[in-house]
């Protein structure tokens, strides 16, 4: 038998939920005060997900990185190989909030998006 703490984020309560596992299956969750508690905390056990906020390089910009995240969450097993696709990238300014930056990250249907105007120097 495993237990996980989990922290539910769903508000600003931050109820410390504890996920019980025996052989891979969750028997027992505790701890949440509401529906959205319990939920969370099986797809942060089952499936964790998180939005990636980063940066991309700007070209021709009046600064040389716009911030972006992904539009999303994305599987948190795959934040390292997401950053080092948006590493590769490099954006022409200007460049608008809500832009596209990268389209369908590593098959995941979710895009990477501005999340502020970069104006052409
Ligand atoms: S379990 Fe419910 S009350 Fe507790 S932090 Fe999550 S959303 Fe808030």
């Amino acid at each position: 038998m495993e237990e996980h703490d989990i922290i539910c984020t769903g508000c600003p309560k931050g109820c410390r939920v504890t996920v019980t596992v025996e052989k891979d299956e969750i028997t027992d969750i505790k701890g949440f005060e509401c529906p959205t508690g319990k939920e969370y905390a099986i797809n942060e056990y089952k499936n964790p997900t998180r939005i990636l906020p980063t940066t991309v390089r700007v070209k021709e910009g009046e600064f040389p990185l716009v911030p972006v995240k992904t539009a999303k969450p994305i599987p948190k097993s795959l934040l390292l190989e997401a950053m080092k696709v948006i590493a590769e990238k490099e954006v022409i300014a200007p460049i608008k909030i809500g832009d596209t930056v990268i389209e369908n990250i590593l098959d995941t249907s979710v895009n990477i998006v501005a999340t502020r105007n970069i104006e052409k120097k």
